[in-house]
């Protein structure tokens, strides 16, 4: 398995350098704590941890799976310890109120653990992931009751949770949900139901697990307006803290994977378990969607992390693999042949690599601010702001969960490549982080699903096309900065052009849909991926412009190396990757009829 090193220079450089972190915590409330040296400490101890504990048991993980035995799961060897360092380190509760037992910090400063702790073993980081899911939920839709009841054990990690949507004739189309809630005279219900694919369902992590599920009351609507949403914890609380009553909540099976081997994928069977109601009633959808922008940011990261962790361990291969000579001439002559990385298709792969992780983490971080202003409306119960930036952070979330999640799958690929045919073999653990990172662009909507989000909801339904224009205004704010160096000035003509184009196949595509439905499934794909690398392209022209500066300036907490590889990096991604854009905006205007026009039963030809 590669050796995993957080990348913490280039988290520093973000979050001081290009973000102002600082200036930005200094703005919340939740950030008084979040001082620079506090961030420090905080980014440094995680590091260690992720560094020395978790990334040792990842490919130990990957190998031993999770066990299903007498109605109980297993972990793999070594989860159980780690994650009671965990607990003990207070992860959990980093972000989530002090009241409950958290550390009150920035809901950003648990992006930053997650993507350090994801990165280099994404199965063991899923456990404590699902249960921030079921946090949210009930720190947002929960009675003052259900609040003081779980999310003390949950924001310690004493116990876990997860997120019970999928049933077996349904995973995008929640609307078929069939789990049966009967209601009982104290108030409580019954559920009855099995649920599939549930991250978590059961393990030996923690003492009990809370699960948050959907199903239907009795005489409720059909299709989405008759779901509610349900607490249903697999013990039921004491009242004192502990676990009383076994409650009827059973592991049916455990799926059988590609990767993350290490993470339990439960069937769960519900049979008359009881069950609290959370939220109004048939309004379970909503209140499960609440927290769905920063859920799926959460799984974003997941494509950011397999760029990470495979260009660390292509990196390394390439210096110490020889093979051949560079075409340019003898570059190593006292040894047998070249180091691989003087290949310039090979240097294509890595700078590919560095130019999806480094990108997708700037695109990260300009989202987690979005997500704490949104947490800290919550927080203080304003509705009107908590829209403003949910809203704000909509228009990002389905491309920053649709892309990130595709181009990261891409970077793993081009991780195993870089190895050769060492990358197939097992024992180099690239091929663990492709099959741990494919199941990124199913889950949490499958990038179909993002794609129709974006272009179908967020720009033509909800602001015909308003969201593009104000995020191209942005970029057309920085174009006018970066024209002012000649450094920075190709990046700008780039992005004006980018950003015209990017409008017009706005009100083309508004224009087609209009009179032919289909349009927006046919092209919600490329406009996607499109959008994905022109927002890309901004924030690696925000990265150049910060490290165009202080080169000029002389100043920055970096090297100047460090400053010009962000430069080279950024033409890398401009010239080499970026022209992908042109091909997704061609295909995108085709006419539905090249996806439509061939009769189903023709599929069949052989
Ligand atoms: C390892 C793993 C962990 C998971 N963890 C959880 C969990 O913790 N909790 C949970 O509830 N679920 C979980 N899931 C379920 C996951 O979220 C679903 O599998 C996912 O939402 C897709 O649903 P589906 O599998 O039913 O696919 P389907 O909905 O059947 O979709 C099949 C294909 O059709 C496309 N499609 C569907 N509808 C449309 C449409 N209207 N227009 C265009 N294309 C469409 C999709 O994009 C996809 O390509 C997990 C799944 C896996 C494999």
């Amino acid at each position: 398995m590669p050796e995993y090193k957080a990348p913490l220079r280039d988290m520093r450089f973000l979050l001081n350098e290009v973000f102002d972190y600082p200036g930005h915590y200094e703005k919340l409330p939740s950030g008084k704590e979040a001082t620079p040296d506090m961030v420090e400490a905080i980014l440094s101890e995680c590091a260690r941890f992720c560094e020395e504990v978790l990334a040792p048991l990842n490919q130990k993980g990957d190998a031993d799976g999770c066990e299903l035995r007498d109605g109980k799961v297993t972990t793999p060897r070594g989860f159980k310890a780690a994650y009671d360092q965990f607990v003990a380190g207070g992860w959990q509760g980093l972000s989530h109120p002090a009241e409950y037992g958290g550390q009150g910090m920035p809901m950003s400063m648990g992006m930053l653990k997650s993507e350090m702790m994801g990165t280099c073993n994404w199965s063991f980081t899923m456990y404590p992931g699902l249960s921030l899911g079921c946090m949210n939920t009930i720190l947002l839709h929960g009675t003052e009751e259900q609040k003081d009841a779980y999310m003390p054990p949950l924001t310690q990690g004493t116990w876990g949770g997860t997120m019970c949507l999928t049933e077996p004739q349904c995973g995008t189309d929640l609307g078929q949900v069939s789990s049966k809630a009967e209601p009982n005279a104290d108030g409580s219900y019954n559920v009855t139901g099995t649920k599939i694919f549930i991250s978590s369902g059961d393990h030996d992590l923690t003492e009990n697990i809370v699960h948050i599920v959907l199903a239907r009351l009795p005489d409720a609507p059909p299709g989405t307006r008759g779901i509610s949403l349900f607490i249903i914890p697999k013990y039921l609380p004491d009242g004192k803290g502990g676990i009383g009553e076994y409650n009827n909540v059973e592991c049916g099976s455990l799926e059988h994977k590609m990767g993350i081997k290490g993470s339990a994928t439960c069937v769960i069977n519900f049979d008359q378990s009881k069950a609290f109601l959370i939220g109004p009633p048939n309004k379970g959808l909503d209140c499960m969607f609440t927290f769905m922008n920063t859920a799926r940011i959460g799984t974003a990261v997941q494509g950011v992390g397999a760029a990470e962790l495979a260009y660390q361990g292509a990196l390394l291969y390439s210096k110490e693999r020889r093979s051949m000579r560079a075409l340019s001439g003898k570059k190593e002559p006292e040894k047998v042949a070249d180091a691989l990385h003087y290949h310039a298709d090979v240097r294509r792969m890595l700078l590919t690599m560095r130019a999806i992780a480094e990108g997708g983490r700037a695109m990260l971080y300009h989202a987690a601010q979005f997500a704490d202003f949104m947490s800290e409306a919550i927080l203080a119960k304003d509705e009107k702001k908590r829209e403003q930036w949910d809203d704000k952070l909509g228009f990002f979330t389905p491309i920053l969960k649709g892309f990130l999640t595709e181009v990261g799958y891409e970077a793993a690929n081009l991780g195993m490549q870089v190895f050769g045919g060492h990358g197939y073999i097992k024992e180099h653990g690239m091929e663990q982080i492709v099959r741990d990172a494919r199941i990124a662009t199913l889950y949490e909507g499958t990038t179909g699903v993002q794609a129709l989000d974006l272009l179908g909801r967020k720009v033509l339904l909800m602001t015909k096309g308003k969201a593009v224009q104000e995020f191209t205004g942005t970029i057309l704010k920085l174009c006018a900065q970066l024209a002012r160096d000649k450094t920075t000035l190709p990046f700008a003509l780039t992005l004006a052009k980018l950003c015209a184009q990017w409008n017009y196949l706005t009100v083309r595509l508004m224009l087609v849909a209009s009179r032919d439905r289909d349009m927006v499934s046919s092209a919600a794909y490329d406009f996607l991926m499109y959008s994905g690398y022109v927002t890309m392209g901004y924030f690696w022209a925000l990265q150049a412009n910060v490290a165009a500066t202080k080169l000029k300036k002389g100043g920055g907490s970096e090297t100047a190396e460090f400053y010009r590889t962000k430069l080279e990096t950024a033409e890398f991604y401009f010239q080499r990757i970026l022209p992908r854009a042109g091909a997704h905006a061609d295909s995108m205007l085709a006419p539905t009829s090249s996806v439509m026009q061939t009769p189903i039963e023709h599929f069949e030809f052989a």
